[in-house]
This record gives C-alpha cells, sequence and structure tokens, in this order.
C-alpha cells in the first residue's frame, strides 16, 4: 500500500516521533500551520473518518488522550490548543491515513477557514 504514514510507521520515511504506543505514533508536521503542529495517528492504515467502525473508533479516543497528554506536557493545557481532523479532499484531507491534527502556540478562529 503506498501510504505516507504507514511508511513513517514502518520507518521508511524518517519523522520527528514525539508520541509512541502499542496503538500510535505522534509525529511533527512537517509543514507546521503554528508553532507547535503534531499529528498523531493509529498504527494501523483507516483511511478517512469514513472508514471508522465500531471496532477501531476507540482507537480516536487514544488519539485524543495521547493529544492532550503532550499538549500538557507542552505546557499547553491552559492556554488552549486545537485537535483537527479532516475529512476527504473538501475539507482538506491530503493524506489518506487518518491523523489528528494538533496545533498549539498562538491563537486560533473560529470559524476556521
Ligand atoms: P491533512 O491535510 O491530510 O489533514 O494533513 C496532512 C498533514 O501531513 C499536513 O499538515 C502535511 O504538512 C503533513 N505531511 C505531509 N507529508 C508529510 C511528511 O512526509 N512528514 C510529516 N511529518 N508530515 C507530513
Ligand atoms: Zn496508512
Amino acid at each position: 500500500m503506498d501510504c505516507l504514514f504507514c511508511k513513517i510507521i514502518n520507518g521508511d520515511i524518517p519523522a520527528e516521533i514525539v508520541y509512541q504506543d502499542d496503538d500510535l505514533l505522534g509525529f511533527k508536521d512537517v509543514n507546521p500551520q503554528a508553532p507547535t503542529h503534531i499529528l498523531f495517528i493509529p498504527k494501523i492504515h483507516i483511511a478517512t473518518v469514513n472508514d471508522l467502525t465500531a471496532e477501531t473508533i476507540a482507537l480516536v479516543g487514544k488519539l485524543y488522550l495521547a493529544a492532550k497528554e503532550v499538549a500538557a506536557d507542552k505546557g499547553f493545557a491552559e492556554q488552549g490548543y486545537r485537535l483537527v481532523m479532516n475529512c476527504n479532499e473538501g475539507a482538506g484531507q491530503t493524506v489518506f491515513h487518518i491523523h489528528l491534527h494538533m496545533l498549539a502556540g498562538r491563537t486560533f478562529h473560529w470559524p476556521p477557514g
């Protein structure tokens, strides 16, 4: 399978890993949109949020737990941070392996662009 994030999981493509456990990987986004921009991904390939099932949905909760732990470790819990998952091209998804963006270190506006 030609999936960029599966290649990062396999070690075929390097990444700055900031979080790892049995199920997940967290690494710095190569094109950061905030002073801190980390992507949290499941180690199994799931293309989009549309592909989540009752069997895989617990991984999404784990993504959030990992993100809030890293956010707290980095001192962003109080000031806040943004967690985003884009689903499909219309929402800006460009890598088709689900990922939770954790953006922090600046002010975020709403609605997003
Ligand atoms: P999406 O647009 O799918 O929601 O987010 C994909 C993210 O992956 C983008 O923010 C993009 O900068 C990041 N990205 C794309 N290629 C690479 C890569 O090779 N390494 C890392 N660390 N991030 C990547
Ligand atoms: Zn993948």
